[in-house]
């Protein structure tokens, strides 16, 4: 990377970065463990809103990765930030999981189906015919429709499962209104990041597996990159892209010795 100010704060996604479903990704324990060592604050983050720190920390630990509760940073806790500054004390129609409701609740809104500021669309697997008709019903009455991530799908071991993005297109033809996305690629998720530690763009990297999401909303919150090719995007599909990660390293295992040496240098 280009000179710059010492790295103080590193931004990791987790699946194709940390993990692949349910397996560490080598290096990833090593890595993690490196950032808690040399002192730097870090975050972990991913756009899944189903599950809450806690439940993401018990399951990173039990893939051999160590990360403090307090160190993950989901689109669920990004997407109650924002609202809780955008409207303290508000209500909305939540449809998702513990990881969102839970977050919501943090933030002081209260959950009714009664005219509600916001409808709050998160990952969820367990959706109803009866709570996308009422979610699309508040949209109609004037609810402000917000979702946690425009993925399409994810994976599983079984193979692909429908995500956020899928449910919010449903609804999004079902009333003609389009979701205000508060994940990745938007850059507010990196920001929100940024904010929970009160850190500085300008001294943070962005370590992502996706050019056309960590990459992009890592540049666009003015953080340098990292690409790791252990994930979505291959080596041959880089060049393609109208923009460039400030480095490409094969995996986060290359990480670890970077992280030792930030501290007095450069990226
Ligand atoms: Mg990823």
């Amino acid at each position: 990377m280009a000179e710059h100010r010492p790295i103080e704060t590193w931004l990791t996604d987790m699946d194709g970065v940390l993990v692949h479903e349910e397996d560490a990704i080598p290096g990833a324990a090593e890595f993690i463990t490196a950032l808690r060592e040399s002192g730097r604050q870090f975050l972990v983050l991913t756009n899944n809103s189903i599950f809450t720190p806690r439940d993401l920390r018990a399951r990173l630990l039990a893939s051999g990765i160590d990360v403090p509760e307090a160190a993950i940073w989901t689109s669920a806790l990004a997407t109650a930030q924002f609202l809780g500054d955008q409207r303290p004390g508000g209500s909305a129609y939540v449809v998702g999981e513990a990881g969102l409701v839970t977050a919501m609740h943090d933030v002081g809104f209260v959950m009714t189906e009664r005219d509600p500021d916001y409808v709050v669309l998160g990952e969820t697997r367990t959706y109803s015919f009866e709570s996308i008709t009422r979610a699309i019903r508040l949209i109609e009455q004037g609810a402000r429709f917000i979702a946690t991530n425009p993925d399409p799908s994810g994976p599983s071991p079984a193979g692909t499962l429908p995500a956020t993005g899928s449910v919010a297109a449903l609804i999004s033809t079902a009333t003609g209104r389009q979701p205000y996305f508060v994940g990745k690629p938007n850059p507010l998720m990196m920001r929100s990041a940024l904010n929970r530690l009160d850190a500085h763009s300008e001294t943070t990297v962005m370590v992502g597996d996706r050019m056309d999401t960590d990459i992009i909303s890592g540049l666009e919150a003015g953080l340098r990159t990292v690409l790791v090719l252990t994930g979505s995007t291959k080596q041959h599909q880089i060049e393609r892209f109208p923009y460039r990660p400030s480095r490409v390293v094969d995996s986060v295992a290359d990480l670890v010795d970077l992280v030792h040496s930030f501290g007095a240098h450069q990226a």
